[in-house]
């Protein structure tokens, strides 16, 4: 039996036919067909689907399910996409039109950062672990929990916001409208937003002369960059990030007491020069001494298509 993939993101979809040991043995990705819609998108999973089972040399009658995420809040029934603003869905009941065209087939839909921990969970970071949280830091902060060996979707099933915990009281601005959330500390854009203002206060700077004293050329790579050649301005920065997420990565740890904490996105390519620190920093902060291990995530472009794949095996499976 074969389950299907189906990642959603504002440029393409991805799909991928994923076999019993979690390979994707067949894959395609198309532009987000974003001028259709909802109508476009469901009929488009149709297809690449029938065309991926048929260059695997199965049918309709060797899939189990068909799992979808997208970047974008999910209702707490899991089939109509609230919002997801890179999509231009809005109460978009996306899981209804993909039924139609798969009327014995399970439909599952799941928010993006979700599947992205189940992906951990069931072929990356997070195998043997029943507790585990991811972090993925990009343009914002997007996250996932696993609970009890099981994704969590929040106890009301509106979804878990890590990277809208609340770090620092009355603090900087976040897109939700609320101040000093996670995501605007710890995500890339965090790290560019402090690396232009690093880069004005100091025009000596590496940190300047790498973006040739532009804000458009300035992003978290040259920032991490500058700080891993020594440039005074670009390490206060970089300090002062890992010690933002540090603390949002205790706060985790000192919840759930989890045994391992993941970091995707752009930043932890960073590798060892993050990690090293961070995990220093989350010790510092830790109630435990014995916690659990800050690791980087390893699913990367393939988190999406594997997560999606595995909605159903999570949502069979017992507690
Ligand atoms: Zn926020």
């Amino acid at each position: 039996m074969y389950n299907v993939g189906v990642d959603i993101g504002g440029t393409n979809l991805a799909m991928g036919l994923v076999d019993e040991e979690l390979n994707i043995v067949q894959r395609v990705s198309i532009p987000f067909p974003k001028a259709g819609g909802g109508p476009e998108t469901a009929k488009q999973i149709w297809e690449k689907t029938n065309e991926l089972l048929g260059k695997a040399g199965a049918d309709i009658k060797d899939l189990e399910s068909v799992g979808v995420v997208v970047p974008g809040s999910i209702d707490a029934t899991g089939s109509i996409v609230v919002n997801a603003y890179n999509l231009g869905f809005h109460d978009e009941p996306l899981k209804e039109r993909i039924e139609a065209y798969f009327p014995d087939t399970p439909v599952l839909l799941a928010n993006d950062a979700n599947g992205a921990a189940l992906a951990e969970f069931y072929k990356g970071a997070f195998v043997g672990c029943n507790t585990a949280a991811l972090l993925t830091l990009g343009t914002g902060v997007g996250g996932g929990l696993i609970l009890g060996g099981k994704m969590f979707n929040g106890g009301m099933n509106n979804g878990v916001e890590l990277g809208h915990m609340l770090l620092v009281s009355g603090g900087k601005y976040c897109t939700c409208g609320n101040n000093g959330c996670v995501e605007a500390y710890c995500s890339a854009t965090a790290l560019k937003q402090e690396g232009i203002k690093a880069m004005q206060a100091d025009p000596d700077s590496m940190l300047n002369k790498r973006a040739g004293g532009k804000a458009e050329r300035m992003n978290a790579k040259v920032v991490i960059d500058c700080a891993r050649e020594g440039d005074e301005a670009a390490v206060k920065v970089f300090d002062e990030y890992v010690d933002y997420l540090g603390s949002a990565v205790a706060c985790m740890i000192n919840l759930l007491d989890c045994e391992c904490v993941a970091i995707g996105g752009g930043v932890s390519a960073a590798g060892e020069f993050l990690f090293a620190p961070l995990r220093q920093n989350v010790h510092k902060k830790s109630f435990f001494e014995n916690h659990g291990r800050v690791v980087p995530a390893v699913m990367g472009n393939d988190a999406g298509i594997i997560g999606a794949a595995m909605l159903k095996r999570d949502q069979d499976k017992k507690l």
